[in-house]
């Protein structure tokens, strides 16, 4: 086990952060931190009440005006500041994420490198605004389109990449101008306030970002979306949360982004290149046990290799090492919490009533915290209920096609469409099934597609724009026409 523990961050606080002070809740509730390697109390953190979540409105409201009229390079040079500060903190921070969360150590380095890029590709994007004049067709006036903050933005995130998730939203917001109040999932709230605290030594002003964590989150984010000045809700989470705050948002018609689940297909034809494929498999599934919602959830084979990739593939989980995240060999951690790994293991038993075999894995190891193995199913049946919904966790199921048409058929047979994976030798199938499969995002031989200069997000109940890239600033910018003739 490692010998990290909470107390070696001198800084973390586990108060509200509210217009650039750390305090109690109104209430003076606190909630608990699990650690998921062990399932006992790490700590407790403050608990937002309704009258928190419009305290930090007011927060935001107030500092709203000073921060959009800061200037695009000033902006710019505290995202910059952001950026470093998370770098040389990076092994803290990788540890935080890992004790709160349960990933291995090394997935959370790597979510730490990944969530800093978004402050830096953010303070490069800050100083390139990107308004427009031209003539209007009449040649009447000219058509003048200035981008301005949209104001007041609500902040949602989940537990699954705490520090990314939270980076992908506060980069762009800051960067156009946007002041922001961040309720993090109540799993992992502490990655989130030492984010709080990174940023406003970096010098973001009073009030520009609050950080309130909420177990009562229904309640306090709908007040929020209820105060005629928010003006943005982004929220990644699950499609079904989505849901309820997209008819929230509707009462006063706010403008919403919204990353939400996915069931990624995993296709891998007979050309491919099977050693490149069971790498981008391993990526795919693996990265956080699972816990992603770019996982591969459903791999499609075609027949003729399919028996060697499943060997393969249930060779390569089985070598992984399961443990404690904070552990430094440890590949595979606990699952965040109890309700996520009997929901992982009901999915593998369902597949194996329905006619699915178990290669490798599906069984919880008998050792306290929310682990599961490795685990990998083979001849699963169209139809059975693993297919139909995220995973979540570290296990694969294979089902074999024969021909193209209906490896596009059983990919796209599904309500979410956040990414695609692709392996092939003909590059003109591959570039075909690009166009073919209904997802925002497609790694064509790749298993890996995040990447903060790139435009992330979903087609279908996967969600509504995009994050990264020039695009996710966008979100953040109202377009204003102004007529003029001169
Ligand atoms: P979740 O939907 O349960 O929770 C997400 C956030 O919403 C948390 O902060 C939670 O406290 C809050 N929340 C829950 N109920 C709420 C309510 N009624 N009103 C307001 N807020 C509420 O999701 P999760 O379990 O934290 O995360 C896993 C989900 O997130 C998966 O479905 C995954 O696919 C999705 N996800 C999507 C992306 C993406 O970019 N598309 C990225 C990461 C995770």
């Amino acid at each position: 086990m490692g010998d990290f523990s909470l107390d070696k961050i001198s800084d973390l606080s586990t108060e509200l952060y509210v217009g650039g002070a750390w305090t109690a809740a109104s209430d003076g509730g606190r909630f608990d931190v699990l650690d998921p390697a062990t399932g006992q109390v790490l700590t407790t953190v403050a608990d937002g009440t309704v009258d928190d979540a419009i305290s930090a409105v007011d927060a935001a409201e107030a500092a709203a005006a000073s921060w959009a009229a800061t200037s695009p390079r000033e902006r710019s040079e505290i995202l910059r500041r952001a950026f470093e500060l998370m770098t040389g903190r990076a092994d803290e921070l990788a540890h935080l994420i890992s004790l709160e969360n349960g990933k291995a150590l090394t997935d959370a380095r790597g979510e730490v490198a990944y969530a800093a890029e978004f402050f830096r590709w953010y303070a490069e994007e800050a100083v390139r605004g990107a308004g427009s004049v031209m003539t209007a067709p009449s040649g009447a006036n000219k058509i003048v389109v200035l981008h301005q903050p949209v104001g007041v933005c609500v902040l949602v995130t989940p537990w699954n990449f705490p520090a990314a998730m939270a980076t992908r939203k506060i980069g762009p917001a800051l960067a156009a101008g946007c002041t922001v109040v961040l309720k993090p999932a109540s799993d992992t709230p502490l990655t989130a306030l030492l984010m709080g605290r990174i940023l406003a030594d970096a010098g973001v002003p009073d009030g520009v970002v609050n950080v309130l964590p909420a177990r009562r989150s229904g309640a306090v984010v709908s007040a929020m979306l209820h105060d005629p000045r928010v003006r943005k809700l982004s929220f990644t989470g699950s499609t079904e949360v989505g849901r309820i705050l997209l008819k929230e948002a509707a009462d006063q018609v706010i403008n919403c982004s919204m990353e939400l689940g996915g069931n990624a297909p995993f296709l891998v034809f007979a050309d491919a290149d099977l050693d490149a494929a069971l790498d981008g498999a391993m990526v795919a599934k693996m990265r956080n046990a699972g816990e992603a919602c770019t996982a591969a959830n459903r791999f499609y084979v075609e027949a003729s290799v399919a028996d060697e990739f499943g060997r393969r593939l249930a060779e390569r989980m089985s070598a992984l090492r399961v443990g404690p995240g904070t552990d430094d060999d440890t590949q595979v951690g606990p699952l965040v919490n109890e309700e996520a790994a009997a929901k992982v293991h009901e999915l593998v038993t369902g597949t194996v009533d329905a006619g699915g075999r178990v290669v490798v894995g599906g069984t919880r190891p008998a050792r306290d915290g929310y682990y599961y193995e490795p685990t990998v199913l083979a001849d699963v049946p169209m139809g059975a209920p693993i297919l139909g919904e995220e995973i979540f966790g570290p296990v694969a199921p294979i089902v074999t096609f024969t021909d193209e048409a209906e490896a596009v058929r059983m990919a796209n047979d599904t309500e979410f469409g956040l990414v695609s994976y692709v392996y092939t030798g003909d590059l003109a199938r591959g570039l075909r099934l690009s166009e073919a499969l209904d997802s925002g995002m497609v790694g064509l031989n790749r298993g890996l597609v995040s990447d903060p200069a790139a435009p992330f997000g979903g087609t279908k109940q996967s969600g509504i724009g995009r994050e990264g890239g020039h695009e996710g600033m966008l979100d953040y910018l109202e377009s204003k026409y102004v007529a003029v003739t001169w």
